[in-house]
């Protein structure tokens, strides 16, 4: 069998020892010049690929290289400087837009797509543009090019895409028309320096949204006569109803990612034209897992009969993934041996180019037999039943039951400052230098001072304050059966921050109580009812990487299970109030909208699983923030909580409006401040916001409390806050 081509479509930048982080924070600091800044990009960039030459990959995707942020850069690269950054210039002036300076506020920071990963959103006004300028990103092209040759494929955000994201001042049109030229531009001086083809990275066309075909036929046509070849890439999901008129346009490769939605289904029902490279994202560029060879095999051959000029490419950029699977010794080998990072994962592709998957197959089966089913979980989730899902009493039943509180109660959404002291106490803990006991007589001084200052503050419902937990998936994530742990495996989440998500390789189960302790030392303390404080399931499940052969649907179902047994203790415990915080059920929606509503069935039974066998006098919480809630109310409305707090200062009441024109009718805790500013609001201010609440909603229903937790705050701007906040939910009691 002839051999297929092999394609990347980007690579991680932060560096295998996060040099990136270590160098943007040193220059930041002022410890560190912009020559030694720009030295670490070029060492990381160039380790990147020559990672991707000696695997052998003939098409390198180059581009994906960043100081900060690759959409920032295509901004700054294409003249969308808003005016209000032009009086900077240079590193100063792109990193005021990817972080502010003094006054200026930086560019919008939100999800690119359904990852995790955050980019700065673009404002383009196109009556006001500066003058291109793509002089960085011609010399990264021939940087590359001395180590790779024509391998070296440039990787352009797309207009079509970059226009969709952005923050539009005046009509798309009109923003395209005077781009173009500029793309055109580029793609000129790109095809001087003798590139063998450009990739346009247009995943905007995997939404569904039949408006961007215009547009997109304009564009390609437009930049198909500069001559260059292009690659029309796209990722993240199929491209549906596109698909018969995408496939036409003028480029002379398609990338098409055929590890989500069903791409499959479409070649196979539309064909591809046989004048066209077909590059087949087959190796996940998304999962950590090898492939596995039952389906990609398969996959391959129906391919190759379909299209007879074929690559395997990567689905997506393999930022999404960290560098590699072999350097986590401390896990076991079984599991190691169906790991795939970055670097694995261009081993993959240049065997699967070759058709050669034994080894995948048999490390695959030596894993199996490693993390086998678990009867007692996969039992459990078999045996439910449509009353699992559901509370036994109506929420007009349950809320006489409920605790009773003041009009406009007060609250927090759960953790206080993670100080340095907090931070340190956890990392000596974790090095063995304190033992269980030591430790938790540490957090528990914590917790004292937590419920002290709420108490002083005179919050009504308070809160432990999550001091134990470094984060609020993996704190979850520790105390449960089938969740593994990297020791290098960073991913960026944003310009110079990273995570380091779990791996899901077994079946879930919790071996014993996971927030009792905390929840019931903070309670000893106070009259006042203190909320347990919960991740919910389709956040836990979609901040990991979940395993790939058992459906994501099954494995919520297992977290909800085990959160149902941990709320039931809570209960035992004395809890009241139990909050179930969900901020990823947003992210999670598949971006075709065809198969959005099946996601959102399933997310959302895995809540009320977790939830539905509470007592019916315990008041669930829920809390999402930093997402449009807009498409997804009637869900919303499905979880059935008895509280739902929301993130909804930045969008100017407009997540609360949603809500009231939705006809929500349980309570509801708009956050009355922004806790990403140091600004500490006045009572005024927040009297005001109140105000304007109560002309949506019924004072009986209105909770009040911040955007989302205070981790990132700290104390001297939290207490001053909270202060506010509680003199004016005061003042308008009186006045109700
Ligand atoms: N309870 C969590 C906290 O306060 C919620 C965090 C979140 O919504 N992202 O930190
Ligand atoms: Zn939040």
């Amino acid at each position: 069998m002839p051999t297929l081509s092999t394609q990347t479509l980007g690579y991680p930048r932060i560096g295998r020892e996060r040099e990136m982080k270590r160098a943007l924070e040193a220059y930041w600091k002022g410890e560190m010049d912009a020559d030694a800044l720009w030295a670490t990009f070029w060492e990381v960039a160039e380790a990147g690929w020559r990672d991707q030459l000696a695997a052998g990959i003939d098409h390198i995707g180059v581009g994906s290289a960043s100081l900060y942020d690759p959409a920032l850069d295509w901004a700054a690269r294409l003249g969308l400087i808003p005016p209000r950054f032009r009086a900077l210039a240079g590193l100063e002036r792109y990193f005021a837009m990817a972080r502010g300076a003094d006054d200026i506020p930086a560019l919008e920071l939100t999800k690119w797509f359904d990852t995790n990963y955050h980019y700065l959103v673009p404002e383009v006004d196109a009556g006001d543009l500066l003058p291109a300028d793509f002089s960085d990103f011609l010399a990264l092209v021939e940087r590359a090019q001395a180590i790779l040759g024509t391998r070296a494929v440039p990787i352009v955000l797309g207009p079509v895409t970059l226009l969709r994201l952005a923050r539009l001042e005046g009509d798309f049109d009109a923003a395209l028309a005077a781009l173009l030229p500029r793309y055109a531009a580029l793609l000129d001086a790109l095809q001087a320096l003798g590139v063998a083809e450009v990739q346009l990275h247009e995943p905007a066309l995997v939404q569904g949204d039949a408006a961007l075909r215009a547009p997109l036929e304009k564009a390609l046509a437009a930049l198909a006569e500069v001559g260059v070849p292009l690659n029309l890439v796209t990722f993240f999901d199929d491209v549906g109803d596109a698909y018969p008129w995408l496939v036409r346009l003028p480029a002379e490769v398609i990338t098409l990612d055929f590890t989500r939605g069903d791409t499959l289904g479409l070649v196979q029902r539309y064909g591809f034209p046989a004048d066209k490279v077909l590059a087949a994202g087959v190796v996940d560029g998304r999962s950590v897992w090898r492939v596995q060879p039952a389906q990609v095999v398969p996959l391959v051959e129906a391919l190759r009969a379909l299209a007879p000029n074929l690559r395997a490419s990567a689905s997506a950029s393999l930022q999404f993934v960290p560098y590699s699977a072999a350097r986590e010794t401390e896990l076991s080998e079984a599991l190691r041996g169906v790991l795939a990072f970055a670097e694995e994962k261009l081993a993959e592709l240049a065997t699967l180019a070759q058709g050669d998957m034994g080894a995948a197959s048999a490390a695959w089966g030596r894993f199996r037999a490693f993390a086998p089913a678990d009867p007692a979980v996969q039992g459990r989730v078999a045996a439910l039943e449509p009353a699992d899902f559901a509370r036994a009493a109506s929420y007009a039943e349950r809320r006489p039951q409920q605790i009773a509180l003041p009009l406009l109660p007060t609250t927090t959404i759960g953790s206080f400052p993670q100080t340095a002291e907090v931070r340190r106490m956890r990392a000596r803990f974790r090095r063995g230098e304190l033992t269980r006991a030591e430790y938790h007589a540490e957090v528990d001084a914590f917790i004292r001072h937590a419920i002290e200052i709420q108490e002083e503050i005179g919050l009504d419902v308070l809160v432990h304050g999550e001091f134990e937990r470094s984060d609020m998936v993996e704190y979850f994530a520790q105390q449960l059966q089938g969740f593994a742990f990297t020791r290098y495996g960073w991913v960026q989440s944003f310009g110079s921050r990273y995570v380091r998500p779990p791996i899901i390789y077994a079946d879930v189960a919790r071996p014993a109580p996971m927030t009792t302790r905390a929840f019931e030392v903070a309670q000893a303390l106070t009259e006042k009812p203190v909320k347990g404080m919960l991740t919910g399931p389709v956040t836990i499940l979609n901040w990991s990487y979940p395993r790939v052969d058992i459906p994501r649907r099954e494995i919520a179902y297992q977290i909800a299970l085990a959160l149902r047994d941990e709320i039931a203790d809570l209960e035992r415990a004395g809890a009241r109030i139990i909050q179930v915080d969900e901020p990823a059920l947003r992210e999670g929606l598949p971006l075709q909208p065809a198969r959005r509503e099946a996601y959102l069935t399933w997310a959302v039974d895995a809540f009320r699983l977790a939830t539905a066998r509470a007592r019916a006098a315990t008041q669930i919480h829920t809390h999402m923030c930093y997402a449009e809630f807009g498409a997804i109310l009637p869900a919303i409305d499905r979880l059935d909580a008895d509280v739902i707090s929301i993130e909804n200062a930045r969008s100017g009441d407009e997540t609360l409006r949603e809500l009231a024109d939705y006809g929500y009718s349980r309570e509801v805790g708009p956050g009355v401040y922004d806790i990403h500013s140091p600004v500490v609001p006045a009572p005024e201010f927040i009297h005001e916001k109140l105000a304007a609440f109560l002309t949506y909603l019924d004072p009986e229903r209105v909770w009040v409390n911040p955007d989302c937790g205070l981790k990132t705050r700290a104390w001297h701007e939290v207490v001053p806050a909270l202060e506010s906040l509680v003199a004016a939910a005061r003042e308008l009691r009186e006045k109700i």
